[in-house]
Order: structure tokens, then C-alpha cells, then sequence
């Protein structure tokens, strides 16, 4: 059996195609330009040639409807009809309190997930229209809906319940809802499974380090705290999004700066993070080369982003009570040995002890703590997309 999974921005498409007999991905692509000038989809199939198409895509209707000629095409296709794609599997970002777990979608669950628009405007408008492609070019395909605030609706109310007027949290849902779930949830169980321990009896903080990065606290298998908020602003500093702050600087640099609310929202959102920090860039790449070579600002950046995400991992711990785990993951965390050792190094007080030899890997599922280290580390790359084609299986099965 097949699984097309799907994961829609606003103006990109990423897919995969997983033979679930095996899990092994029979193709994978990138549209990206849907709807803007130099569409073009990038098609993937393992001992092939990459396949780049170049045409224009006014919509996720007409990007989808490539992809789909794509997997079937006699050349470079994987498949030779539609009938072997038995599901697709849909990343939605925002489900709100309404879901706590995947979802068959149905009419229903296309109405919730457009009242949870208000609360993810850009997000969840591009996964509906990814959804609705679909349903009119496959209109009898099983679709599941897979959603990355989902693996956090365990948290307990104090750690979701905002300290502002109470009103707000019944009138318009302001709490913490947290991302990343689906990947916070696979490397917490395949960190389990690496140490040979039932997730039940582990206490863990996940640190998924990207382009967005979050940490979570997981309990027994369940979320109990997150870094990231009632958006995904909130938390680590990231590439260029600030994380947290001094709520009154909002206000302070409006005035100051004369911005308007999406003015605010840019600068914020775009322009902060280690980007603003280091001038230099956003990717952690750049800016390491440019700390390097003797960048005070860019160092500045990445100390900064370090000693955050050091303090979270520290607070988990007490929010649990103790941590026998951490895990490292996303483009970062799977990546950059000096910043995982950066972060634990100052850490062994907790019984956190990183071994700099085993550290010294990229992109594979390693332990890296010491031997004697209470807390074992972990660098577990993440599979999110594996994640939403298990979902999607065990729903419409
Ligand atoms: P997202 O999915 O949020 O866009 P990723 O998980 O792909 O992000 O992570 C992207 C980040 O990972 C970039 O900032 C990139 O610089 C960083 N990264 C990737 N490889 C490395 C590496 N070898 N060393 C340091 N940083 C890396």
C-alpha cells in the first residue's frame, strides 16, 4: 500500500510517496512558485535522474496535478497508475484544541480546520488548499490530516494557560498550542527505542533545531511543556524569528520605529533571531563560517541561540522532575556537532555529560553522552513524513 504524504505552504508543495510494506520512499519533490512567476517542481526518484519542470503553476490545483503526472509518467514515474496511491496524508499545522490526534478528514474536519485559520493565517489556508486539491483530483482517496500542535494537547493547563485576563483564553483561544509535534514525537520514541527503554518510564527533552526551532518536555511518551507558544514565535531564538521577549519592547519599537501591526509582525517574524543578532544571515552554516573568521556579532548570534536553548533544557528538567534523555534533531540539531556541544557543555551539573568523540557525527541516530553520563544524548534525525504515512495507515486502514 501507498501513501502520497503532503505538506502544502503557501506558495510550495513538498510530497513523498511511501511504500509502506517496506516504508521506503518510491519518490519525493518540491514545488515551489505556486501561483508567483518560475513555478517549478523538482521530482525525486531514487536511481533516476532528478526531473525539474519549469512551468507556470497559477495554483496548488495545477502544482498537485504536475506532481500526480509526475509519479505516473512512463519515464520517471514510480507508480503506473493513480489506483496505487490507496491514501494521502496531510501536514496540517494547527488543529486548535478541536484535534489531539490525526484525523480522517471528512466535511466536519474541513469546517474545524477553517475556524483554526483565525488562529494560524498563514499556515492553515495553504494545507486546506492542499487538501482540496485533492479531493477533486482524487475524490475517492482516503485523506488524513495530521497535525503539528497535536502531540502537545497533553500539556497540563499550567503550562498552556498564558498569564493575561482569563477572558481571552475562553474568547479567543490565546494559550499555548506549541509545534513541531509530529517531529518531537518520533525522535522521543525512536530515542526510547535506541536506548531500549519503554517511553513510559523516560523523561525527555526533545530540542528540534531548524530554520524554527522548539524544545519539549516529554513525560511517559506525552508533551508536557513546549517552547513554543500560541504561534511559533514564541521561545528559542531562531533563524529569524526573535523568540522570547519583554512584551513591552513590542509596543516600545511601534512607536519608536512607526510600525504598523504587520510592520511589527515582519520584524519579528523575519527580520530578528540570529539573522538580526549577526547581520550575516539566517542559516546557522553562514553564520558559523562568519563566527570563524572572527565575526563578533555572528558568535554573539550563535551564543545567544546556545545559552537559550541550554535554559530551556534546564527547565524541562525541573518541569519534570529530573531527565534521563536529550535528544537533538532538525537541520541544527542533526547537523552541528559545536553547537550541540556548546549547549550541553555547563550542563553536567544535571548529569549531563556530551562526549566531543562520539559527537562528531552528522545526520545519523547516535548516542553521544559519555558513557557514564546520567542524562544520555541523542542526535536523531527526524521523519516527519514517515510519521504522517504511519498515521494515515493505521486510520484508513
Ligand atoms: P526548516 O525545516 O525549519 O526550514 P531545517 O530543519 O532544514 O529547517 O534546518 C535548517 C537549518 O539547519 C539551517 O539554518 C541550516 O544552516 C542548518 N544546518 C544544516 N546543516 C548544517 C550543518 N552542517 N551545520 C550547521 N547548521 C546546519
Amino acid at each position: 500500500m501507498n501513501v502520497l504524504v503532503i505538506n502544502c505552504g503557501s506558495s510550495s508543495l513538498k510530497y513523498q510517496l511511501i511504500n509502506m510494506a517496506d516504508e521506503s520512499v518510491l519518490a519525493k519533490g518540491l514545488v515551489e512558485r505556486i501561483g508567483i512567476e518560475g513555478s517549478i517542481l523538482k521530482h525525486e526518484i531514487e536511481g533516476k535522474d532528478k526531473v525539474v519542470i519549469e512551468q507556470p503553476m497559477e495554483n496548488h490545483k495545477v502544482a498537485l496535478t504536475l506532481v500526480l503526472g509526475a509519479l505516473v509518467d512512463k519515464d520517471h514515474g514510480a507508480i503506473n497508475d493513480m489506483s496505487e496511491i490507496s491514501a494521502v496524508g496531510h501536514r496540517v499545522v494547527h488543529g486548535g484544541e478541536k484535534f489531539s490526534g490525526s484525523v480522517v478528514i471528512n466535511d466536519e474536519v474541513i469546517n474545524a480546520l477553517e475556524e483554526c485559520i483565525e488562529l494560524a493565517p498563514l499556515h492553515n489556508p495553504p494545507n486546506l488548499m492542499g487538501i482540496a486539491a485533492c479531493r477533486e483530483l482524487m475524490p475517492s482517496v482516503p485523506m488524513v490530516g495530521v497535525f503539528d500542535t497535536a502531540f502537545h494537547q497533553t500539556m497540563p493547563k499550567s503550562s498552556y494557560i498564558y498569564p493575561l485576563p482569563y477572558e481571552l483564553y475562553e474568547k479567543y483561544g490565546i494559550r499555548r498550542y506549541g509545534f513541531h509535534g509530529t517531529s518531537h514525537r518520533y525522535v522521543s520514541e525512536r530515542a526510547a527505542d535506541m536506548l531500549g527503554k519503554d517511553i513510559k518510564d523516560l523523561k525527555i527533552v526533545t530540542c528540534h533545531l531548524g530554520n524554527g526551532a522548539s524544545l519539549a518536555a516529554i513525560d511517559g511518551g506525552k508533551s508536557v511543556d513546549t517552547s513554543m507558544g500560541f504561534t511559533p514565535l514564541e521561545g528559542l531564538a531562531m533563524g529569524t524569528r526573535s523568540g522570547d521577549l519583554d512584551p513591552a519592547i513590542v509596543t516600545f519599537i511601534m512607536e519608536k520605529e512607526k510600525l504598523d501591526i504587520e510592520g511589527i509582525n515582519n520584524l519579528l517574524n523575519k527580520k530578528s533571531g540570529v539573522l538580526g543578532i549577526s547581520g550575516v544571515s539566517s542559516d546557522f552554516r553562514d553564520i558559523e563560517n562568519a563566527a570563524k573568521e572572527g565575526n563578533e556579532r555572528a558568535q554573539l548570534a550563535l551564543d545567544k541561540f546556545n545559552i537559550r536553548v541550554k535554559k530551556y533544557i534546564a527547565a524541562y528538567a525541573a518541569v519534570m522532575g529530573g531527565v534521563d534523555a536529550v535528544v537533538f534533531t532538525a537541520g541544527l540539531g542533526e547537523n552541528s556537532a559545536s553547537n550541540r556541544e556548546d549547549i550541553c557543555t555547563g550542563l553536567e551539573f544535571i548529569g549531563i555529560n556530551i562526549d566531543p568523540v562520539k559527537n562528531n557525527v552528522r545526520g545519523k541516530e547516535v548516542i553521544v553522552s559519555t558513557d557514564d553520563s546520567k542524562v544520555k544524548i541523542l542526535v536523531v534525525p527526524t521523519n516527519e513524513e514517515l510519521v504522517i504515512a504511519r498515521d494515515t495507515l493505521e486510520l484508513v486502514k
